[in-house]
């Protein structure tokens, strides 16, 4: 078998758990539109969004990059945002979605604490940048209360 080697990657917003954004939100420090919660993963609106609905997915245990997880979490870490994902494209009626999930300063990892987007696209929008947009607290309220009753609804009828 072949061995991979792996090189440190640079996140230059490196820092402890106790000072991580993310960490503060799962442990309820720091206020979120939560969409999803299990043992081990949280989900919630980003506060800053490329369209409504767009959504973070995160494990709750710290770590800065996919590297710092083993392959079973990152597989659950996906399930999860697979799971998550149909729920948002359906709240905002959307015609698809990405996943994007930077790691590392060179790939503009801005909060280092390992997390998957899900952002909603709608057709009118493809092929189209476009932009952060902004939110009111009710809107970003609504949108993640739309989500939950999805995600709840679809692990009713299941999956
Ligand atoms: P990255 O570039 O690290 O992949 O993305 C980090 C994302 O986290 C950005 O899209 C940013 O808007 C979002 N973000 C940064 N700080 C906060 C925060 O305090 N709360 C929430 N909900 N999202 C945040
Ligand atoms: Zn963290």
């Amino acid at each position: 078998m072949s061995t991979v080697r792996r090189r440190r990657l640079q996140n230059s917003s490196s820092v402890p758990p106790e000072d991580c954004i993310f960490c503060r939100i799962v442990g309820r420090k720091a206020a979120s539109y939560p969409v999803y919660e299990d043992e081990h993963y949280i989900a919630f609106l980003d506060i800053a969004p490329f369209a409504r609905g767009h959504t973070l997915v995160c494990p709750k245990k710290h770590g800065e990059t996919i590297w710092d997880m083993n392959e079973m979490e990152t597989a659950e870490l996906f399930r999860v945002a697979s799971k998550v994902s149909k729920a948002v494209v359906n709240a905002v009626d959307a015609d698809g979605f990405r996943f994007v999930q930077n790691n590392g300063e060179a790939a503009n990892q801005v909060v280092a604490h390992v997390h998957v987007h899900v952002i909603p696209v709608k057709m009118e929008d493809k092929g189209r940048f476009t932009g952060r947009k902004s939110f009111t607290p009710s809107e970003m309220e609504s949108t993640a209360r739309t989500i939950r009753e999805g995600l709840s609804s679809l692990s009713r009828s299941d999956k």
